[in-house]
């Protein structure tokens, strides 16, 4: 099977795997000290906190910004569940804004109309790796006196207008897991120019106790600490830092393959009725190509989305679904007044399906899985129906240097 995203690991990460393991320090030390300062430094940025997992970075995040019980945070539908779930951990609850039908990001013109006196935080997902419009929502959050966080868990490597993606909000969620851009295992960070946020998320990630380099390792005092908050267990490992950096080394490689790949996926798909790749975002932005999301023009087939991948799997191909949209969840449901609201992620849950994607494929798995859904999409035509060709649909993502 060709899964629809797969780690690259190479022997640079086993080595420092096994260096980490005969070194005696397995949880956070000095790999992860090194691994938060590499990644600050490749991203500009004057904090990153290494954490357990890019949902556990979320959270810290918003208690940082102050996000609490009675608050509520503006976020997108089309988002892994953790996004939406760590609001709730909070105690404040998400108000899910529609997105845009192209890129299936966070429709910014919608945002402000979603802003109440309750309202603490806006959490956009960059989804597939192609940055929101920022400044937008930059201009909506400071208008209202919120608090930005980003869900780049797909756009480690992505930039805005010329400014990495974890720079521009005021924190910036990053997710190491397996299928991501760069992956620790498990794992993720919280990227932030904020002393306040970094002070206080620090604090929170390892059980509320105020931590410096020296009483983290190695330090000379007796071993005494002070707990200041109830905080969490959500600290990196050196381990986890073992393999992040070694990946860190390899991250803008690896994108460019993930680039490289999905241009020939756009080249391919321009000849293919009946499916359209997402839109590319008309302000100048470095798309990170986590996901090769394509959406299904269904009213031209006899097929569901569904019955169209299972066909791909019969044919070795297993796409990923990004993603079954969070107020179609029975926990979200009904906290949702108008489903009516979020209509395009509705409508767009029907078309959507991601196409392998990873580093390590070769150039011919790409034309194989073209070739097999141009199949698909061939027998599955509905007579009569109304296809749209290559040269009919504006603005396709086919663009992107
Ligand atoms: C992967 C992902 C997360 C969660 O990251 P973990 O590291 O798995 O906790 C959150 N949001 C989005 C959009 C993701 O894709």
């Amino acid at each position: 099977m060709l899964p629809y995203a797969r780690p690259s690991i190479g022997d640079d990460e086993i080595a420092e795997v096994e260096a980490c393991l005969r070194s005696g320090w397995l949880t956070t030390g000095p790999r992860a000290m090194r691994f938060e300062e590499e990644l600050a430094s490749y991203l500009g940025a004057r904090h990153a906190l290494g954490v357990s997992s890019g949902t556990a970075a979320l959270h810290l995040a918003l208690l940082a910004a102050g996000v609490g019980p009675g608050a509520e945070v503006v976020t997108t539908p089309m988002t892994w569940v953790s996004t939406a779930n760590v609001i709730l951990h909070t105690g404040a609850r998400p108000v899910f804004v529609d997105v845009e039908p192209g890129t299936l990001n966070l429709d910014a013109t919608r945002v402000a109309a979603a802003i109440g006196p309750r309202t603490r935080a806006l959490l956009p997902v960059h989804f597939a790796g192609q940055p929101c419009d920022l400044d937008a929502l930059r201009d909506i959050a400071a208008a209202h006196g919120i608090a930005l966080i980003e869900d780049a868990a797909h756009a480690l490597g992505a930039s805005y207008k010329g400014r990495a993606i974890g720079t521009i909000g005021d924190a910036t969620m990053f997710s190491f897991h397996p299928a991501k851009n760069l992956t620790t295992g498990e794992g993720g960070a919280l990227a932030t120019d904020s002393d306040e946020i970094a002070v206080r998320a620090r604090r929170l990630r390892f059980h509320g106790i105020e931590q410096n380099a020296e009483s983290r390792f190695g330090g000379r005092g007796a071993g005494a600490y002070d707990v200041l908050e109830a905080g969490f267990k959500y600290n990196f490992t050196d381990l986890q830092a073992a393999i992040g950096l070694r990946q860190l080394a390899r991250l803008d490689a690896m994108n460019a393959r993930r680039r490289a790949l999905a241009a020939s996926y756009h080249r391919q798909l321009q000849a293919v009725p009946r499916v359209r790749t997402l839109v590319t975002a008309p302000y100048e932005h470095v798309h990170a190509w986590h996901l090769m999301t394509v959406q299904l023009e269904v009213e031209a087939l006899t097929a569901t989305r569904d019955e169209v991948v299972a066909e791909l799997r019969e044919n070795g191909i297993a796409p990923g679904l990004h993603f079954v949209p969070l107020h179609l969840q029975t926990l979200y449901r009904p906290m949702v007044a108008d489903p009516g609201s979020l209509a395009v992620a509705t409508d767009a849950y029907a078309r959507i399906l991601s196409l392998p994607l990873f580093p390590d494929m070769k150039d011919e798995d790409v034309t194989m899985v073209v070739d097999a859904l141009a199949k698909i999409l061939r027998r599955r035509a509905r007579a009569g129906g109304v296809a749209a060709t290559a040269a009919d649909r504006p603005a396709e993502g086919g663009t992107h240097a």
